[in-house]
């Protein structure tokens, strides 16, 4: 759905200068995808000007590169438009009455809601009031038996009230009650009625409104009139997964000012989750959180002491060379990095995981070297290749090893030096793809 946000993240990451023309081009994009998305285009604007106010603001924090703040001026906005707080499931005794329209995913979501709780430890007890559907009390009940939670009903009665009251009388061993009601094509003043006289005799502290991702910015006229005519507490979006349209009805329940609770993202019952903006498009970049991921890179390449400008500088030898390996290690260790920044073939090969051990290898391989040998490793002939490997507790095949993966360094070096590779992306890109099999 957001997959294409991705590539807006990857094309300020690869760009090598953040100027006016990228921030437009990037607000382009973001448009498109938003806009495709079914998001409202008076929130895609204001998201817009947000973006181009901000990124182009003359004080950067200290320490943060122009790059980096865009990035994060971007993720922040989008997280604001989907709203940003988290909801707290309440692990508690306590009630909860889900209402909305036909296959909205009402049904589903209660037994999607009895397995969450149940596994923190509350004792369900699920209700159907619905007497519009036909078999609504046995698809409450086979999802049930799937969870060994009780389901109460009554198929043969038409009053929803009445089946409520019954059913309340006949709970036992629980303490959350979690009240599936009919739906209706629309919300009209029968449906209104109905759930009003539930509420009243249930007295729920949660009223959710359950919709369907794919009516996109639609939920927007829903979860006000539903809010108005009931009181919600919240929504839960169900169908995540399955539509483009999640971001528009996500941000819908922002405008509405009706916070999203939880989001259904599968059939099953486990495909459930509490709603929390930052996680989502955390998620749909495969990074848990931009703002610590710009930290951690910057840790990364502080850490390993590697400036690939520096490689270019000076001449390429063996202390160069292992500085590069450290620093494609210390990245490779943050695989979600590596991926982030379009390194994800690296990860699928294994190399993101280069050996502690090797590289301890490869250190005690160069101190069994003299300086002369470091600055021109190519100069070494067997016979020393045979000395180095005693002096450093290794075999022959390592140290040749060790000096056909600096050749291949060498090489690409050169490369980057000519032009051909534009910035570090590509450079470190090159390097793990380089045959480096550590
Ligand atoms: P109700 O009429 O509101 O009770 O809706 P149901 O619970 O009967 O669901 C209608 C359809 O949507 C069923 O086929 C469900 O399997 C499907 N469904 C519900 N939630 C989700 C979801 O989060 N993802 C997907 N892909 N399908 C869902
Ligand atoms: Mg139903």
């Amino acid at each position: 759905m957001f997959s294409k946000i991705k590539d807006v993240f990857g094309k300020i990451t690869g760009a090598s200068v953040v100027d006016e023309k990228l921030i437009k081009e990037i607000i382009k994009d973001i448009q498109r995808v938003l806009i495709s998305s079914d998001v409202n285009i008076k929130l895609v604007q204001e998201l817009s000007n947000e973006i181009k106010k901000e990124a182009l603001s003359q004080k950067l924090p200290p320490g943060i590169s122009r790059k980096e703040h865009l990035t994060k001026v971007v993720y922040d906005n989008l997280i604001k438009i989907l709203g940003g707080e988290k909801y707290s499931p309440k692990i508690e005794p306590h009630k909860i009455l889900l209402v909305g329209l036909y296959g909205s995913g009402k049904t589903t979501t209660a037994g999607k809601l009895a397995k969450f709780y149940s596994k923190r430890g509350l004792k369900p007890a699920l209700v159907t009031t619905d007497t519009w559907r036909p078999a609504a009390y046995e698809q409450l009940k086979q999802i049930g038996q799937q969870i060994n939670i009780n389901v109460y009903g009554n198929p043969s009665e038409k009053n929803a009230l009445k089946i409520l009251k019954q059913s309340l009388k006949q709970i036992k061993n629980a303490n959350l009650i979690i009240v599936d009601s009919a739906g209706r094509d629309s919300l009209n003043s029968t449906l209104i009625e109905e759930i009003k006289k539930i509420k009243q005799e249930l007295k729920p502290e949660e009223i959710f409104l359950v919709i369907s991702s794919d009516i996109g910015q639609t939920a927007i006229k829903q979860a006000k009139e539903f809010n108005e005519a009931v009181g919600l507490t919240g929504v839960i979006a169900t169908k995540a997964d399955a539509s483009g349209k999640a971001g528009g009805a996500l941000s819908a329940c922002y405008i509405a000012k009706v916070p999203v609770a939880f989001i259904g993202t599968g059939e099953k019952l486990n495909d459930f989750e509490v709603f929390h903006a930052k996680k989502f498009i955390g998620k749909l970049l495969g990074v848990p959180d931009i703002g610590s991921l710009i930290e951690k890179m910057k840790e990364a390449v502080e850490e390993a002491d590697f400036n690939p400008e520096d490689l270019m500088k000076g001449d390429y030898d063996l202390n160069a060379f292992y500085k590069q390996l450290e620093a494609t290690k210390k990245m490779g260790s943050m695989k979600k990095i590596l991926e982030m920044m379009g390194l994800g073939a690296a990860v699928k090969s294994g190399l993101a995981e280069q050996s502690e051990e090797k590289m301890k290898k490869y250190k005690n391989i160069m101190d069994s070297m003299t300086k002369y040998e470091k600055q021109h490793p190519d100069e070494i002939k067997s016979s020393r290749v045979k000395r180095i490997a005693k002096g450093s507790g290794t075999i022959e095949k390592e140290v040749k090893e060790m000096l056909k993966q600096f050749e291949a360094g060498k090489k690409m070096i050169k490369k980057f030096k000519k032009g051909k590779l534009k910035n570090m992306n590509s450079l470190m890109r090159k390097f793990q793809s380089g045959g480096f099999k550590l």
